[in-house]
């Protein structure tokens, strides 16, 4: 059972990858978001969860969702590491793509990791794409409405695409987040994020491996088998 942690800036394809990975390898595809929201939804009025020693109410952290800032560290790493344990325990590999997030998501969630797969099978891949790439490829990109897909609209025959190829749902713009400006912002705060949590990593005796993610989304996908 194998654990990998895909990171990347905007737009690498790590979901992408993630997705494919899944498929291949019959893992579990972990994304943060998605837990936190899961769990807040199926939150019962006035609940909530004791972290070292801190209560963290749901409602709360709700509202810090739908404002669009980001939840406490310790709720939502307590909320990972629970879904962790229910995937470890029903005896499936992981992968991820974008968590951990902070090097405090970093702290709690690798130990955990190492004790329940073994640090051998913990497998961290780095999707390298230039600046210039990332812009490009974010200012680019539509997603559909039902699963997010991403469609890049660079190649002719997706420009005049309303639907999408895999679930004939209508394909939109993000906004904000896909404006040229916005990308310059998260690819700072990329930067920001990523370099500790890389030592983080080293620091745990985990390596990273690089690989060039401006190949096509088929030949990333035999780096990355190749390089687990
Ligand atoms: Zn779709």
């Amino acid at each position: 059972m194998k654990v990998i942690i895909l990171l990347g800036p905007p737009g690498s394809g790590k979901g992408t990858q993630a997705e494919l990975l899944t498929e291949k390898l019959n893992l579990e595809y972990l994304e943060t978001a998605k837990i936190g929201e899961e769990r807040i939804k199926k939150a019962k009025k006035g609940e909530y969860i004791i972290v070292d020693g801190k209560k963290f109410y749901f409602e709360k952290e709700k509202k810090l969702w739908e404002t669009g800032k980001l939840w406490d560290p310790p709720f939502i790493t307590h909320l990972m590491g629970e879904k962790i344990k229910e995937v470890f325990e029903k005896e499936r590999g992981i992968v991820f793509a974008g968590s951990p997030r902070t090097l405090y998501e970093g702290e709690k969630i690798i130990p955990l990791l190492k004790k329940l797969y073994g640090p051998k099978n913990i497998k961290i891949i780095l999707l390298d794409i230039s600046a210039q790439e990332t812009i490009f490829r974010n200012s680019h990109r539509r997603i559909c409405q039902l699963m997010r897909h991403p469609i890049l609209s660079i190649k002719k025959e997706f420009l005049n695409l309303k639907y999408c190829p895999l679930d004939g749902s209508k394909l939109m713009k993000r906004k904000g987040l896909d404006e040229p400006d916005t990308i310059k912002v998260r690819l700072k705060e990329y930067k920001e994020r990523t370099f500790p949590l890389i030592e983080l990593f080293k620091k745990q005796g985990l390596k990273v491996k690089k690989i060039d993610g401006e190949q096509s989304v088929a030949d990333v996908f035999k780096d990355i088998l190749k390089a687990i």
